[in-house]
């Protein structure tokens, strides 16, 4: 693909071929040794030269000159690489001219298997998808103080998280602070209309449905929210002695990957019918009315599913989509409830556990119990967003394995 040019290679430097003018958009080819050769639009690589006047290290940001009056036209005049430092030279059309180091060039290679690799590794990891009756092998348990005190402890809970959807937290001391100290951990607590941490306790004349004994069907908390909290945490500090509070968690996605496959049209039903949410009413001075119109299913650009909305009585009674939509969803939605029940797990948490789980993605509940003078079933929950833990995790990870920035 490229010419060596004596002169050039006395200093390291080889000369290399235009990029490909039948390509495209215009592809530079950029050879590694050992490896496959590096592919890298021409118009990329423009936008992301590293000269001080294109780019500031301090804030490992672009300056946005070049955007001014962008010339989409900007095409390489030479390149050359110097093999021994790693460097690959351009001079382009519009008298600029860049180098790039290949560290950062290979963490960028446009070829599939590394677009892959980033994506999996180092964006988000991998979900991996699971039923009720595989719960077992989802199942790990974390313990408080190590969440505390080790970094690795913590990446590992995260990373858990963000794989399973899950993760159970044990040996909390049966405190007022133990979410916030577990928050401030990742980063920093999400606050709602409810406040910052939340009391699950049956009380007579109860502002939310959660906050009675009554049994409490698979939900995602908070659908009436454009931007719904991302983790719940939830603190057992007491358990009833009933034999009820049995807490039920199921995979949606699952769910709705299940669906996709044995109920296609159903499926489409879910991601396309918007439903409207919503949460009225008052917690303590505070007074709301948060309403949000979107699907139970919602898939991202790819297909993917990225987030549930569920909640029984937080679905409102207006329904904004034409009137024969309405009964396919009802259907769709019969087969969705039926299959998270069938495919949910129940365990009984006790005290000083404490529940985290990903709120896009499980729907969770529990049954219902029965409180006596002696034993008040008393549940803490908060919540915490899925960027601040991403964002965690990442920055714990560069810490052990330098990578992608
Ligand atoms: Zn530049």
């Amino acid at each position: 693909m490229f010419q060596a040019d004596r002169r050039d290679l006395a200093c390291h430097l080889i000369r290399l071929d235009s990029p490909k003018e039948l390509d495209h958009p215009r592809v530079v080819q950029v050879p590694d040794p050992d490896r496959q050769d590096m592919q890298f639009p021409d118009i990329w690589l423009r936008d992301n030269c590293r000269c001080k006047e294109c780019y500031l290290p301090q804030t490992l940001s672009r300056l946005p000159q070049l955007w001014n009056n962008l010339d989409t036209s900007v095409r390489v005049l030479r390149q050359s690489v110097d093999v021994e430092q790693q460097v690959l030279y351009i001079e382009w059309s519009d008298g600029h001219a860049s180098q790039y180091p290949y560290n950062w060039l290979r963490e960028r290679d446009f070829s599939a298997a590394n677009r892959q690799r980033y994506l999996s590794e180092f964006y988000r990891p991998e979900q991996k998808l699971w039923s009720g009756q595989n719960f077992e092998e989802v199942r790990r348990v974390f313990y408080f103080q190590e969440l505390i005190t080790s970094d690795s402890a913590l990446l590992q809970w995260l990373q858990h998280l963000a794989v399973y959807g899950v993760a159970l937290v044990k040996e909390a001391p049966l405190e007022m602070d133990v979410l916030r100290r577990l928050s401030n951990r990742v980063g920093f607590m999400r606050r709602t209309t409810y406040g910052e941490e939340f009391s699950v306790r049956a009380q007579p004349g109860a502002s939310n449905y959660a906050y009675l004994a009554a049994p409490l069907p698979l939900h995602t908390d908070m659908p009436y929210f454009e931007y719904l909290p991302g983790v719940t945490l939830l603190h057992t500090l007491e358990q009833s002695a009933s034999p009820g509070g049995v807490n039920l968690l199921a995979d949606a996605f699952y769910v709705a990957e299940m669906m996709r496959e044995r109920h296609p049209n159903q499926f489409r039903a879910l991601c396309q019918t918007p439903v409207d949410w919503a949460d009225i009413g008052s917690d303590g001075d505070l007074q709301f009315h948060n309403i949000w119109q979107a699907p139970v299913i919602n898939l991202d650009a790819e297909g993917r599913c990225v987030r549930i909305n569920h909640s029984i009585p937080q679905r409102d009674s207006h329904f904004s989509v034409p009137m024969e939509q309405v009964r396919p969803w009802y259907e769709a939605m019969a087969t969705f409830v039926g299959l998270a029940q069938e495919h949910s797990c129940r365990f009984k948490t006790t005290p000083g556990d404490v529940l985290t789980f990903d709120n896009l993605r499980l729907v969770h509940g529990r049954t219902g119990y029965d409180d006596t003078d002696r034993n008040v079933r008393h549940i803490l929950g908060a919540f915490v967003d899925w960027d601040i833990v991403y964002s965690r995790l990442r920055v714990l990870r560069n810490a052990t394995a330098p990578g992608a920035p």
